[in-house]
């Protein structure tokens, strides 16, 4: 599932698309994704001009001329893609990195199911093969009471995330700690792939109860978690099914993964056996963990 980086990434690459242009026609193939797309969504997008974007979570907002704001959400396997002018259709375009096991692959046409076209004809299409995604209209002066949003947490990056604003997050809480930080409540934008990464490089365990960790090990964690997701944006997210960038290439973090799903490997921090045995993978709340048995306490 795209997280925060392959969000950010797609985003970019959309507006350096978009932004300034106008949407000439608009198109839908479908009622709907995971909920039915707003009532006359292909006609309220024609004509529109395209003023910005701005990212909340793993949601991307398109501001509109006119005063409404898009959201899209990727969901699991959701894909934005943009074709210059002359290019035709956009394709299926099958991930070719180590981990190409494209779910869904085949005719990308038969998954594409928003289409917007500029008025000097780029086109970018949202194919989406197992429909978890979304799309949704709204004034854009009410982006953050939106339901969607408006329960999320602090954007990571921003200034405001803070060792002392997570560790008043965390107090009192007897969740383990990697399912604090897949709560999108209590800082919006992590999935499973970055959580592993940034308790990894804080040295906390992901079984650690999250009421133990603010603190010093808050004060590990958010320059850790910053620095990854920094790190992910810089080299265009992780492409390990379905993501791609909105030009069709795929993101390279997955080649720099110290601990997701590298459990077996030798562990990047440590001098090996009998010191530490690699790798580690347990699952918790039915999704895999991967971490130092060593060093992540
Ligand atoms: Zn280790």
């Amino acid at each position: 599932m795209p997280e925060l980086p392959e969000v950010e990434t797609v985003m970019r690459g959309l507006s350096a698309v978009l932004t300034g242009r106008t949407i000439a026609r608009a198109e839908t193939r479908r009622a709907g994704l995971r909920w039915p797309f707003p009532e006359g969504l292909a006609d309220r997008l024609s004509g529109r001009g395209v003023e910005g974007f701005r990212r909340r979570g793993k949601y991307m907002l398109m501001r509109l001329s006119g005063g409404e704001s898009v959201l899209i959400h990727l969901g699991m396997s959701g894909r934005m893609v943009a074709r210059p002018p002359g290019e035709g259709p956009v394709p299926r375009i099958a991930p070719q990195g180590a981990f190409s096991d494209a779910r869904g692959a085949g005719d990308g046409l038969a998954h594409e199911h928003l289409v917007m076209e500029t008025g000097d004809g780029w086109r970018v299409g949202f194919q989406d093969p197992r429909r978890f995604g979304c799309v949704d209209l709204m004034p854009t002066a009410a982006e953050d009471s939106h339901r969607l949003l408006a329960g999320l947490g602090p954007e990571p990056l921003e200034a405001g995330f803070t060792a002392a604003s997570l560790s008043k997050a965390l107090a009192g809480k007897g969740t383990p700690i990697k399912a604090a930080l897949l709560d999108q409540g209590v800082v919006a934008g992590l999935g499973n792939i970055y959580v592993a990464e940034a308790l990894f490089r804080a040295g906390i365990s992901p079984r650690r109860l999250a009421g133990t960790v603010p603190g010093a090990r808050a004060g590990r964690l958010v320059p850790a978690i910053k620095a990854v997701l920094e790190e992910a944006i810089e080299a265009g997210g992780s492409s390990l099914r379905d993501y791609v960038r909105s030009d069709g290439e795929i993101g390279h973090f997955q080649d720099r993964f110290h601990v997701y799903d590298r459990h077996g490997h030798p562990c990047p921090h440590c001098p090996g056996p009998p010191a530490c045995t690699g790798v580690a993978r347990i699952v918790q709340a039915g999704r895999s963990s991967f971490f130092c048995p060593r060093t992540q306490r």
